[in-house]
């Protein structure tokens, strides 16, 4: 059987739909031992339960990445039921497009203490786990979900994209720091993928705009995202893929 990640020990966040929940599976698939993230519990089981099935292993810790101390927590428990995580892949996240001027600032608020508090607490509570792995000589992958809204001009996703174009930044600056201690980081911005992310979005013009994108072009699927993280995490310890851009062929 091809298991490129035989021994790994891999952390997901935002694992409980979507492209996490893909990609945990995937990354089983190939070998790695999951921890998965987020905090419907319902749902991780359910997802631990057909890893399981499928022969692999798999851990279900409920946690909500914007409260630090249970981040650490979480990190602890990754340690002793699985060994150190060597893979983490920091994906929780949320998309709650508007118009600067309805001031919906609680939708600000719950972007940037998601995509921004989030993820740093994820980076604090496993970096130590990388490096360690990577002292000891395997591999180590920081892999980050960003967007192409980090870079690209969006009507109306100003707050989103703010947040994501924190993340890409983020990831250049510590891959120096990171890079020189053997640990890969990097990011995956996705374009369209379909996903339960629209659903969270209030505004009526931008929920529009993206079930057109669904119902226009064949967009991707969270198992195309899973497939191509699951490759930057097997390439050999000394190649860095630093930014992967992934679109849907039809998407401009
Ligand atoms: P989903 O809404 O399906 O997944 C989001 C995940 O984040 C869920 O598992 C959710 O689980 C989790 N999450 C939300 N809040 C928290 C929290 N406070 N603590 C822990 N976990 C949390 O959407 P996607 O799969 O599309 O999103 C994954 C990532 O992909 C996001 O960062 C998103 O910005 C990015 N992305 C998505 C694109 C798309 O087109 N879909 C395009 C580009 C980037 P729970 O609610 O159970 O906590």
């Amino acid at each position: 059987t091809n298991t490129p990640l035989a021994g790994r020990v891999a952390v997901v966040s935002g694992a409980s739909s979507g492209i996490g929940a893909a990609t945990a599976l995937r990354l089983a698939e190939l070998g790695a031992k999951v921890a998965v993230l987020a905090r419907r519990k319902d749902n991780l089981d359910t997802l631990v339960e057909s890893i399981t099935r499928a022969g692999g292993t798999a851990i279900a810790v409920p946690v909500d990445v914007t409260d630090r101390e249970a981040v650490h927590a979480a990190a602890r428990q990754v340690a002793d039921r699985l060994g150190t995580a060597d893979l983490v892949f920091n994906n929780a996240g949320v998309q709650l497009v508007s118009p600067i001027t309805d001031l919906r600032q609680d939708d600000w608020q719950r972007q940037i203490d998601l995509n921004v508090t989030g993820v740093m607490n994820v980076i604090g509570a496993f970096v130590p786990h990388l490096t360690a792995a990577a002292e000891a000589g395997g591999p180590a992958d920081l892999i980050t979900t960003s967007s192409i809204a980090a870079t690209r001009i969006l009507e109306k996703f100003s707050v989103y994209s703010g947040t994501k174009a924190y993340i890409s930044h983020l990831t250049r600056l510590l891959r120096v720091e990171l890079g020189r201690k053997n640990v890969r980081v990097a990011t995956i911005e996705p374009g369209m993928v379909d996903t339960e992310l629209p659903g969270h979005v209030t505004d009526p013009d931008a929920t529009k705009l993206m079930a057109d994108l669904i119902d226009q072009i064949d967009v991707l699927q969270s198992a195309d995202v899973a497939e191509t993280v699951a490759f930057m995490a097997a390439v050999p310890r000394h190649v860095n893929l630093t930014e992967i851009t992934i679109l849907p062929t039809a998407q401009a």
